[in-house]
């Protein structure tokens, strides 16, 4: 199938993208990678009247690090991050989880704010950016606003985004020396969206984990955070059996999702071994 009409702007500036998505309003969608907007739109399930292809830029192309942060401009591709961004724990992290998103094609074309913006819950950039606490820049005509990732991302495809708001950048805190970092993704294919993932982060001071961060994606509505799995890590020496343990608080307090394929109850069960691979991935990264 092809796509209804649309009108293709090619604004050189932020200012001039930000122009046509206020004109516009609602129908207008910001182009970035079109690697979910253009098959949405030949399958009819998205027709807007105006695309703003954001791609001519050029301040928009940027990664770089800002103090504690790594600024991820809105249209830097998944294919940057194959070697490390930077040369600590989380250049190494975001290295590693890239070559789970989709195929080599895709990520030559598809960009970091783009999965954010568009919310999938199997994205594996949006349970990045939650767990590790990412700030994304929102800006219209109005002004520039700072939001966390949990509360940008508020549902399945959904997030609080305003229809004349560009994604500007997302700002990605650093992981410091002492951090360690592990993913575990399972999907029946390579390239496939996850059925289940996981994220695992914590700082190992004086031989006990300290700021856990446990993020679960592609079990729930949206990638999130889970406190019971990190309530049972706190202060306490990494250990196979804790981490089994987690996994375990992981799974009784989920709400999964359920689809034709996969069950609640499976998808349960997979954010027990998720969560626990995660936490060995991290256990065993080196410094
Ligand atoms: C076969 C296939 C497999 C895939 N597998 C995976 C996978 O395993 N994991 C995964 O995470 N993704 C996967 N994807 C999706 C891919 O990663 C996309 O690149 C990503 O979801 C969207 O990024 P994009 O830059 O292509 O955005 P686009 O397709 O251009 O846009 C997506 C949506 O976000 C909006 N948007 C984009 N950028 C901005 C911005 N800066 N400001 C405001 N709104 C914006 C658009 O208007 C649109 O609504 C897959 C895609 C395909 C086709």
């Amino acid at each position: 199938m092809k796509p209804a009409p649309f009108v293709l702007h090619k604004p050189g500036t932020i200012a001039e993208a930000v122009a046509h998505l206020a004109q516009i309003g609602d129908d207008c969608l910001v182009l970035a990678g079109g690697q979910s907007l253009v098959p949405m739109m030949a399958l009819r399930v998205a027709y807007p009247s105006d695309l703003v292809d954001i791609n001519g830029i050029e301040a928009l192309r940027g990664i770089s690090v800002e103090g504690d942060k790594l600024v991820i401009g809105a249209t830097v591709r998944h294919a940057r991050f194959y070697d490390p961004v930077e040369p600590g724990p989380l250049g190494k992290l975001l290295s590693g989880v890239v070559s789970h998103i989709a195929h080599h094609p895709i990520r030559e074309r598809g960009t970091f704010c783009g999965s954010l913006a568009h919310a999938d819950p199997a994205s594996e950039w949006c349970l990045v950016a939650v767990t590790l606490g990412a700030k994304l820049k929102l800006v219209s005509q109005n002004g520039e606003r700072l939001v966390a990732a949990d509360d940008f991302i508020d549902g399945a495809m959904s997030t609080t985004r305003e229809p004349d708001e560009l994604l500007m950048e997302a700002r990605l805190p650093l992981l410091g020396g002492s951090a360690r970092a592990g993913f575990y993704e399972f999907n029946r294919r390579a390239g496939d969206f996850a059925i289940g993932m996981a994220l695992a982060a914590y700082d190992e001071v004086d031989g006990v984990m300290r700021n856990v961060r446990i993020g679960l994606g592609g079990i729930e509505d949206r990638a999130a955070r889970n406190a019971a799995a990190e309530a049972v890590l706190e202060g306490k020496a990494p250990a196979e059996a804790l981490f089994a343990d987690a996994g375990r608080a992981a799974a009784g307090s989920v709400d999964p999702m359920e689809d034709a394929t996969t069950s609640a109850d499976y998808r349960r069960d997979l954010s027990s071994v998720c969560v626990e691979r995660a936490l060995a991935a991290a256990a065993s990264a080196t410094k």
